[in-house]
């Protein structure tokens, strides 16, 4: 039997028809993407993805065993110098890209569900807040309701996240900066502690400080704020850390990771060209422990070693 025999396909695309104006991100570019004019992100309207895959190296409450099935879209609206993602991420040039149709993006998500994965994640999702809400309402018309997890790199707006109200279940943002210069030099994002700070805070009082976990330990509901430490740039965290303890929560989740690698575009940087040191990464964890966090995770100082993807194999995270 076909499964998606009833789905008006054409009924839930609705609403990727907000993309005739853009302003889904700080951006605001209000270009039409259904034009060849698609604005800062080079996205146009349709669903445009890099890899549908298996991704066993997120926190323990969104992996577990099985891993989550994670939706790569291709560019993003900021353009991290450094991004491990860089082979999908950038707006420059060609990237790996696959432009899919609703019908067959479904059909890969219910045959990595079918193998006992519980959640959906969406990776950088920023630029793609339709195609979004798109997928996940396909999903329950076809009677599959996954966790949903939003893994964004924060440069978002707040009335793009107060769209997804009731549709995420865990929201999985990077707080990257609250040194605006370094946003700007290292992601091209200005203002970003303003609109991370902003957009996290809805996400906070959408969920609050508890992680809700299932009875196989996922987490089905909840927060998990995400901080990269980067090599010369430790007082750019502790300020993050700080602006959460005071703003949000120190009851929130956080997870400061280490894996910071070098990749080929910042071989000459000078703070960029290598890995974290352990001095650095501990620093960062003193600080945390000194603001009252307790709930979260930490990674091996030697981190960056495992979390190396490369997109153009079929499973990027599986080692070669
Ligand atoms: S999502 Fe893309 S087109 Fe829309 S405002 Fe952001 S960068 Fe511009």
């Amino acid at each position: 039997m076909d499964t998606f025999a009833n789905i008006n396909f054409e009924e839930i695309s609705q609403y990727l028809g907000n993309l005739k104006n853009c302003s889904f991100c700080p951006r605001n570019c209000n270009s039409d993407r259904f034009s060849e004019n698609t604005g800062y992100c080079r996205t146009d309207s349709f669903f445009n993805i890099s890899s549908i895959c298996i991704h066993k190296g997120e926190e323990p409450v969104i992996s577990g065993d099985n891993g989550i099935c994670n939706i790569f879209f291709s560019r993003c609206n900021i353009q991290c110098v450094y991004c491990q993602n860089y082979q999908i991420s950038r707006n420059s040039g060609e990237v790996l890209n696959h432009r899919h149709e609703l019908r067959e993006i479904l059909e890969q998500i219910v045959a990595i569900l079918d193998t006992g994965v519980e959640a959906v994640g969406f990776v950088s999702p920023s630029h793609n807040i339709p195609q979004v809400i798109v997928i996940i309402k396909a999903l329950k018309k076809i009677g599959r309701n996954p966790i949903i997890v939003f893994n964004t790199g924060g440069y978002d707006k707040v009335s793009s996240i107060q769209l997804l109200n009731g549709l995420v279940d865990v929201y999985l943002p990077d707080f990257k900066y609250m040194d605006d210069s370094l946003a700007v030099s290292l992601s091209d994002a200005p203002f970003y502690s303003k609109y991370a700070s902003k957009a996290i805070g809805e996400m906070y009082r959408q969920k609050g400080s508890t992680i809700l976990t299932n009875a196989n330990n996922y987490a089905e509901s909840g927060l998990i704020i995400r901080h990269l430490v980067l090599p010369g740039y430790v007082e750019n965290s502790i300020s993050v850390l700080q602006y959460i303890a005071q703003e949000i929560s120190v009851n929130v989740h956080l997870s400061l990771m280490s894996q910071y690698y070098p990749n080929d575009f910042v071989t000459e940087h000078p703070n960029l060209k290598r890995t974290i040191s352990a001095n650095e990464y501990k620093t960062v964890i003193r600080e945390m422990e000194r603001l009252g966090f307790s709930k979260g995770w930490i990674q091996e100082p030697n981190s960056s070693e495992f979390y190396q993807p490369d997109f153009l194999l079929k499973h990027p995270f599986e080692q070669k």
